[in-house]
């Protein structure tokens, strides 16, 4: 019997300016209907939409954000403990540097 292996054969980041433009018009859509909405199922679905589109691999609970390092940096990447909080988020997307940005020029941590 084949043993499953959890492989990681997506990747966690992308280039936003590799997607198309209906595809980035769209992915922008997603990410303000899940920073608007007030349902955290709803939202849940919304990262799953959003990673889809990207072709990036997220569990359902998982996040993915559009990286908002000042470098102003194209990443789509899953949001982990890698990547850095840049400033306070007012609604439900939290603002944050990608893991490379966070690596590279890490902003002050707000953690
Ligand atoms: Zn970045
Ligand atoms: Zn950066």
């Amino acid at each position: 019997m084949a043993v499953m292996t959890h492989t990681q054969n997506r990747p966690s980041s992308v280039d936003y300016r590799d997607l198309t433009a209906a595809q980035q018009d769209r992915l922008t859509q997603i990410l303000e209907l899940a920073d608007d909405t007030s349902d955290s199922g709803e939202y849940n679905s919304l990262m799953l939409g959003v990673a889809a589109l990207a072709g990036i691999h997220i569990e359902r609970g998982g996040e993915v954000l559009r990286c908002s390092c000042t470098c102003v940096c194209p990443a789509v990447f899953e949001n982990t403990r890698d990547a850095r909080t840049v400033e306070a988020s007012l609604f439900n997307l939290p603002i944050r540097q990608c893991p490379l940005c966070a690596d590279r020029h890490p902003a002050e941590d707000l953690d």
